[in-house]
């Protein structure tokens, strides 16, 4: 028996190969491209304008669909959190956020995560692997599955599990995708990858002509302080990763955005507030103060609110656009920093971190 190929994740090009190969004319490919990501569907039955003949054939060889539901938990806030099973049993974990009448899904583009910032809980499982293009192209497709009548995914974010600039490739492939106008159309302007500062792969972005937005995690204004959160900036020091920001070819009325959690007494002083505007003069940016959320295993506090509006209120009086960002899915740990799959999550309870 022939093995069967999974089209989820393939770009229109290597669509219109697939078709070629099995002696079909290249617009088949733009249609196949169009009811998997335009249209979403997962069987080739309901491929209406495709010859009945040809549905049977690819359905002999081809499957769509890389990713199984496995479950769907509802925050207090409205807020959906979506566990997915990869075919090889690896659990990745996708976010569905409401806001102002649209919704923000959240992706993850690793299983896991290889930097290790002091303060986030998928950075303590570790690296365990890459998510390949169609398995971050997947979760959108089923989140859009899920949707109740009237309501649209207006903003994609980068921001679940993994790093996606350390997966490059996959990342692009997968953006690419779901940009394409003839699958899910997401314009660039509503996509945002958050990064933790990969130098070199920020500037292969800016190259890339992608044009979606930037986040850089930062959550420091010294090296000093950012060395001991986020441990890759001893690689990608501060002036290297500011100097590349400097020159990033932002579109016109785009900003770059600044994240930075706050931690209790770490990095939430009027001094840390001042550094931080010293280090952002001059640069078309806005920075979203994030409160750490809380979890036993991490030696961190969230710090009181009168702390964060002070933080804010220096960076404003600075002339730098800030905002809070609010916590949201608390309390099924779909929040910033507290997504570690199910069977993960139970390891690092038990020990306190994962071995
Ligand atoms: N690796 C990328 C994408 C992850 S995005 C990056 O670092 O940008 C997840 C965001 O949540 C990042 O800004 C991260 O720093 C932040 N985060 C991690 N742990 C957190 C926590 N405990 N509380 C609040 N935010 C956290």
């Amino acid at each position: 028996m022939l093995n069967k190929i999974d089209l989820t994740g393939l770009s229109l090009e290597e669509m219109e190969r697939f078709v070629a190969d099995h002696g079909e004319p290249t617009y088949r490919g733009r249609q196949l491209f169009h009811w998997i990501y335009g249209r979403g569907v997962r069987t080739f039955a309901e491929m209406s304008d495709l010859p009945v003949t040809l549905r049977t054939r690819l359905a002999e060889r081809a499957t769509i669909g890389v990713l199984a539901p496995l479950g769907r938990e509802v925050s207090g806030d409205g807020t959906r959190k979506y566990l997915f099973g990869c075919t090889d049993g690896r659990q990745i974990e996708a976010v569905l956020i409401p806001d102002e009448g649209r919704l923000t899904a959240c992706l993850s583009t690793q299983v896991g995560c290889a930097l290790a910032c002091a303060f986030c809980l998928t950075g303590k499982m570790g690296f365990i692997r890459h998510l390949q293009a169609g398995e971050i192209v997947d979760q959108a497709l089923a989140l859009q599955r899920d949707l109740q009548p009237g309501e649209r995914i207006g903003n994609l974010v980068l921001m679940g599990m993994g790093e996606p600039l350390h997966n490059y490739d996959a990342t692009v492939k997968a953006l690419s995708i779901l940009a394409h106008p003839l699958g899910p159309a997401y314009p660039p302007r509503r996509i945002t990858l958050s990064t933790v500062g990969l130098v070199p792969e920020i500037v292969r972005l800016g190259q890339s002509g992608l044009g979606v937005n930037l986040a850089v995690s930062l959550h420091a204004g010294t090296d000093e302080l950012r060395d001991r959160l986020v441990p890759i900036n001893r690689r990608y020091p501060l002036k290297e990763l500011m100097a590349a920001l400097r020159v990033y070819p932002l579109p016109p009325r785009r900003r770059i955005t600044f994240e930075y959690v706050l931690i209790d007494g770490v990095n939430d002083r009027s001094e840390d507030a001042r550094e931080l505007a010293r280090l952002l003069r001059g640069l078309r940016c806005k920075v979203n103060l994030l409160p750490l959320n809380e979890t036993p295993a991490i030696p961190f506090r969230r710090p009181s609110q009168e702390r964060v509006e002070t933080f804010q209120r220096i960076l404003k009086s600075a002339g730098i656009l800030v905002t809070i960002r609010e916590s949201r899915g608390l309390d099924i740990s779909a929040a910033c920093g507290l997504l570690a799959t199910e069977t993960n999550q139970k390891r690092l309870d038990s020990t306190g971190c994962l071995t």
